[in-house]
């Protein structure tokens, strides 16, 4: 399927071309009608094979999609539309910046956000200040205008806000700009996220789509009750959709216990 066939909405091809990508890579034209559909999927595709629109673009339609149906960042300030989960802070911090561009076509460029540094003990403020955020230039000190060329100006889509989760950065912060802006998308792994869960400074209550990108790695012993336990705060009627690159027998389990008649895209 070509993505003038997915009918997205015009601002995304400005932006695709703007990145130099005109035709879907394999992976894109199978897996991304299955998702866009709200089907759960198991997608089978190498590193670099450009997964990451995948799954990150019907991540960002959906929340913009519930913010103007449900006026989400009002109701369910607390729990994201869409988790995107990441078994590296690298690979985490790629997808957001994609994530991040993706809002930033389509909505708009927010304002400035400075991620710090988590601190021994650190305290969390009752009464947050204002933390302001940018979807454009993210906390890795990419210029604006390079790190997102194609920023709406005049957005006909409310904005939407995307956080990224992971260990080393401050938790004070993160919960500040969940508590004042929501965040309708969130990239991370799942050490930094279960944490945030435990200590109720987030829910999952309003979490509609889930992604386990490299979930071969995700579901690994090491992180493998940290992905059952995040399953458990989901909704159940989410959408999951897994990317591996490889079909080990636990990913055979555990898609055949979590999937809802997936869809299996091999390319
Ligand atoms: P990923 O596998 O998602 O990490 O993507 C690997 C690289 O491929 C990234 O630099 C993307 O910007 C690029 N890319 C993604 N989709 C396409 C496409 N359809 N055509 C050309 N390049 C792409």
């Amino acid at each position: 399927m070509t993505f003038q066939e997915m009918k997205f909405p015009k601002e995304i091809y400005s932006h695709l071309i703007s990145l130099g990508i005109s035709k879907p890579s394999p992976i894109q034209s199978q897996a991304l009608p299955v998702v866009l559909k709200r089907r759960d999927m198991l997608g089978i595709s190498y590193t670099g094979s450009g997964k990451t629109l995948a799954f990150a673009l019907p991540a960002v339609l959906f929340a913009i999609e519930a913010e103007m149906r449900l006026h989400f960042n009002f109701r369910k300030k607390e729990s994201p539309f869409a988790l995107l989960l990441a078994p590296s802070r690298e690979l985490a911090v790629q997808t957001q910046e994609v994530v991040q561009h993706l809002i930033c076509s389509l909505c708009g460029p927010g304002e400035k956000y400075e991620e710090t540094k988590e601190e021994e003990g650190e305290k969390i403020s009752p009464s947050p200040s204002k933390q302001p955020i940018s979807h454009c230039s993210s906390s890795h000190s990419i210029p604006r205008s390079k790190s997102c060329p194609s920023a709406a100006s005049h957005s006909r889509f409310p904005m939407i806000y995307s956080l990224a989760l992971y260990g080393g950065t401050s938790v004070a912060d993160q919960y500040r700009y969940i508590k004042n802006n929501g965040a309708h998308v969130i990239v991370a792994t799942p050490g930094r996220l279960v944490d945030m869960l435990r200590r109720k400074y987030l829910t999952l209550s309003g979490c509609r789509f889930l992604c386990l990108d490299e979930a071969d790695r995700l579901l690994d012993p090491n992180y493998e009750s940290d992905i059952r336990s995040i399953l458990s705060f989901c909704h159940v009627s989410r959408q999951l959709v897994l990317f591996s690159a490889t079909m080990p027998i636990h990913i055979r389990s555990f898609a055949k216990h979590s999937l809802t008649n997936p869809i299996i895209v091999n390319v």
